[in-house]
């Protein structure tokens, strides 16, 4: 469980801090209150751990051995799990992430309706 921003109790379960977004915030189950981790956090935690299995795919294959890619997929693992435990969640009200929500609902309305330009 990790610690609500506006109540500072253990209130958001680890399930629920990893999918908080803007636009789909963590509920406290004490206060009721909403936060998010940033999506920047969110995408670095990501990429960190693409970048060491493609570290550790390379190693594999250059070695010919599978060991190089398992040591990377440990450590890229340990990595997800303390990065997750550090990332920081903020408060966010009601009315912020129903707004995000929107933006990033016309956000993908209006990319599909490029494609379906570009594709017609
Ligand atoms: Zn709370």
């Amino acid at each position: 469980m990790y610690c609500c921003p506006t109540c500072q109790k253990a209130g958001i379960t680890e399930l629920q801090k990893r999918w908080a977004s803007r636009a789909d915030p963590a509920t406290c189950r004490f206060c009721g209150r909403l936060s998010y981790t940033l999506a920047s956090q969110t995408s670095a935690i990501v990429w960190w751990g693409i970048l060491l299995l493609v570290i550790g795919g390379m190693a594999s294959a250059a070695l010919g051995s599978y060991e190089p890619l398992l040591a990377s997929a440990c450590v890229a693992i340990a990595y997800n799990v303390w990065a997750w435990r550090r990332a920081e969640l903020f408060p966010i009200s009601a009315e912020s992430a129903k707004a995000a929500a929107t933006v990033e609902t016309g956000l993908a309305v209006g990319v599909l309706a490029y494609f379906l330009s570009v594709f017609n």
